[in-house]
């Protein structure tokens, strides 16, 4: 019988699709100088992590039970995928299962540079009419995202589920990707009803000329940053960006820099270059709405990695 490891959790619609299996499941979260022991002695053949646990040649070399690793999400960054491999396990993730939940982030952010609401929160605690007044009138110069220009970089599955939602605000959406031409996005109604809208690829120097605001979705990039200062530069003044991402795409000295120029009007950050534990300068920054990667963690987002990572650990396995 394979018995499961989830070291960074997973849901327990996947523990009971897993069980239903009779695999069984152990959640807990062991520390990495211990977790070579852990899963030799307690027979672990399936280890499943999320971006927390890291997964190096030595502990694969360690331990030769384990069958299978399985990421709950979509980076594998943090797991030693070709080496894995060489030795004969199976390493899978869940591409699709989080795409959905990213790309609302990703409008929690834009809505909160348009509207201050990060800020907006950080004060109203403060009493008095005057300080009531007073936010009234520093908040009160807010933009519309309807009818404004949303540049995408990286039009895989986030960048597609995030243009969806901005056709759906009204919104142009541009998109740059090093392998797509062009993409039929279909936009599927409650009533039943769907649309399906062609979009073409644009050069990156036009999509940052013309977008109002940037979300870049792009993997971990082998040959540095993709949105430096000379991006920042080419981008419209007074222009938003997001990445939930990964950090070390956006240059983050440069970002502060065309923050504090008032070149770009806000940023929302989901990832960062030093995670988990970003900059103060980032931390403080009155012009960045935060939050610490969670860009897949809904109920309904870490239910279907649960269940996709069950069907893929039943087939493989049996
Ligand atoms: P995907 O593989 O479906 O799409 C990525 C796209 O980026 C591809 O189409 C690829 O051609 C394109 N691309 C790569 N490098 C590029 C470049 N330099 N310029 C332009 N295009 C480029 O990936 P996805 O599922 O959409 O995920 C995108 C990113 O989101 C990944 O980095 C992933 O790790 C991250 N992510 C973050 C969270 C979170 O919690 N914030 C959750 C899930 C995924």
């Amino acid at each position: 019988m394979h018995k499961v490891l989830a070291n960074d959790g997973i849901s327990q619609s996947g523990i009971d699709a897993l069980e239903k299996e009779g695999i069984e499941v152990i959640v807990t979260k062991v520390a990495p100088e211990q977790l070579e022991n852990y899963i030799n002695q307690n027979g672990i053949s399936v280890l499943l992590v999320r971006s927390a646990t890291k997964v190096t040649k030595s502990l694969i070399d360690a331990c030769p039970g384990l069958k299978l690793i399985g990421r709950g999400g979509v980076g594998m960054d943090n797991i030693d995928v070709e080496y894995a491999k060489s030795k004969g396990i199976h390493v899978i993730n869940t591409p699709a299962s989080s795409s959905q939940s990213v790309a609302e982030l990703v409008f929690g952010h834009l809505l909160n540079g348009v509207r201050f609401l990060h800020n907006a929160n950080r004060d109203m605690p403060l009493e008095g009419d005057s300080n009531f007044k007073q936010l009234k009138k520093s908040y009160s110069e807010g933009h519309e995202l309807k009818g404004k220009t949303l540049g995408i970089i990286g039009f895989g599955r986030i960048g597609r589920a995030t243009a969806q939602m901005g056709l759906g605000m009204g919104m142009k959406v541009l998109f740059n990707d090093h392998h797509h031409e062009e993409a039929d996005l279909t936009m599927d109604f409650f009533d039943g009803q769907s649309v399906t809208i062609k979009l073409t690829v644009s050069k990156l120097d036009e999509l940052l000329k013309q977008s109002d605001f940037i979300s870049i979705h792009v993997p971990s990039q082998k040959n540095g940053y993709v949105l430096g200062k000379n991006e920042f530069e080419m981008m419209k003044a007074g222009a938003g960006i997001v990445n939930a991402s990964r950090g070390g795409i956006i240059d983050e000295v440069a970002l502060v820099e065309a923050l504090n120029s008032e070149k770009l009007a806000f940023a929302g950050l989901d990832v960062f270059e030093s995670e988990p534990n970003p900059e103060i300068k980032i931390l403080m920054h009155p012009k960045i709405s935060l939050s610490p990667h969670i860009g897949a963690s809904t109920n309904e987002a870490q239910d279907r990695i649960g269940l996709e990572l069950a069907t893929q650990i039943t087939s493989l396995l049996n």
